[in-house]
């Protein structure tokens, strides 16, 4: 077993992480970090709950403090450019956690939504650790404010999201800007064929590690699906929430009106209850967030994109209100509840228009999703043939919207639609599957188990 003693990190660092109460690196830690202090470029495989943060926070600062350099005026040392604001504050936090005992090391965050003139007069006088969304680190490259030519690690987080966002042509521009010669870091959960490009142009001999797929974390929590109509959602969450066992809770909403809509409803029912969407201020954001890690609020509305920065332990309960369009988000979203090697259970409200996409889900997941139709507001989802690939265009929704319009404005991502897709058949942008379900019948989602 590696040990964080093992790993060749100095003191003040150890001591930190110690102090966080880590009692061993996770897996990616143990094998990026030896590789990032010998200067590697390295490609992590790895989402978010995975300890990445810290596999790259520990060696960014002990480069800095054992190659104690002035930054330059309006320059950052290291950079790290992530997608959403919230993970930009996460990271900086867990900077501000693992460098604590060393001499001060300056951070600044960069991020859209916000004024720019405090984040142009924190970088006057440059940075050693900058953390930045791309749109606007741009502007202020573009502007002359900020000047990346002297980076010495350079951290590219979430790239796969990056995508999604439609961040990677900024993302290229400010590449651009860098120096060769520099350390690179690319993290991303998943491998579509644009971030495999990105590796190709950005990485040096580059050491690949990849670690817990989303099925691992998919198996540690217990899934299941509800079948009821649109209308009798809000109605069985309410029911649900008398449950308290459900302690600490994300519902995921496709859209921002949704969000706002069943937080209101929520709270007019007695629930403590506060959506959180891109269309909220940072600062209210932040807030809310605050609320839901500090316990003041059990339950967090949340659409996708903003949920992409909640890192908050303990979260007992992920409820998918409205199906994920992407399979890809169903992992990301019930991944909340599994954080730092916890359990959690996870329930998605399935109505009829939305049963392709549960069928796309189970078909990433390679397991099928057991039904609960022990609640009071049960709806057969119509008529349940055999599950074939044949039979998928026949449910796909019926709301007649044209093709290619999506619900919540999502967009398609590469070649990860929502089509009929051979069972098992991955691909190679695919992760794999730990071996789950991929085999007999070629189809894991026939003869679905009823949930316990
Ligand atoms: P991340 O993948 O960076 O989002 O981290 C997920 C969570 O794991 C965060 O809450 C960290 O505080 C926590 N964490 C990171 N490293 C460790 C470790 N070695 N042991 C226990 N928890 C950790």
């Amino acid at each position: 077993m590696t040990l964080f003693s093992d790993l060749g990190l100095i003191e003040p660092l150890f001591r930190a992480v110690a102090g966080q109460g880590y009692t061993k690196p996770t897996p990616i830690q143990a094998q990026a970090i030896p590789r990032l202090l010998e200067g590697r470029d390295v490609l992590g495989i790895a989402q978010t709950g995975t300890g990445k943060t810290c596999a790259f926070a520990l060696p960014m600062l002990q480069h800095l403090a054992q190659k104690n350099k002035k930054h330059p005026p309006k320059g950052a040392r290291t950079l790290i450019l992530t997608p959403t604001r919230e993970l930009a504050v996460q990271i900086a936090d867990d900077f501000a956690i693992y460098g604590k005992n060393l001499n001060h090391i300056k951070r600044t965050i960069i991020h859209g939504g916000v004024s720019q003139g405090p984040q142009v007069s924190a970088m006057a006088s440059g940075t050693d650790v900058l953390i930045a969304t791309p749109g606007r680190l741009l502007d202020l490259i573009n502007q002359r404010r900020v000047d990346l030519s002297a980076v010495e690690i350079f951290v590219l987080d979430e790239a796969d999201r990056m995508l999604d966002m439609g961040f990677i042509r900024d993302v290229q521009k400010i590449v651009r800007t860098l120096p060769k010669d520099r350390q690179t870091l690319l993290f991303s959960a998943t491998m579509p064929d644009a971030v495999a490009d990105l590796v190709k142009t950005l990485l040096r001999n580059h050491e690949r590690i990849e670690v817990t797929p989303p099925s691992t974390t998919v198996e540690r929590i217990a899934q299941k699906v509800m079948f009821v109509s649109r209308d009798n959602k809000r109605h069985l969450l309410a029911d649900l929430l008398k449950d308290g066992a459900i302690t600490r809770a994300i519902v995921f909403t496709r859209t921002k009106h949704c969000a706002n809509r069943v937080a209101e409803q929520l709270q007019k029912g007695g629930f403590s209850a506060d959506a959180i969407h891109g269309n909220k201020s940072q600062n209210a954001r932040q807030r809310s967030l605050n609320a839901f890690k500090d316990g003041k609020v059990r339950v967090l509305v949340a659409t996708d994109i903003a949920a992409r920065g909640i890192d908050v332990d303990g979260v007992s309960h992920v409820i998918n209100f409205e199906m994920p369009v992407e399979p890809e988000s169903y992992v990301h979203r019930i991944g909340r509840t599994a954080r730092a090697g916890m359990d959690g259970i996870a329930i998605s409200f399935c109505d009829r228009e939305e049963m392709s996409h549960l069928r796309a889900i189970e078909r990433q997941i390679r397991q099928p999703v057991p039904v609960d139709e022990k609640h009071a507001y049960h709806a057969a989802p119509g008529a349940r043939g055999p599950r074939s690939e044949s039979n998928d265009d026949g449910d796909r929704p019926r709301s007649g919207r044209p093709s290619g319009h999506r619900p919540g404005g999502q967009r398609p991502r590469g070649n990860n639609s929502n089509g009929p897709k051979k069972p098992g058949g991955g691909g190679k942008n695919r992760r794999r599957g730990g071996g789950g379900g991929g085999g007999g019948s070629g189809r894991p989602w026939e003869n679905r188990p009823q949930a316990a």
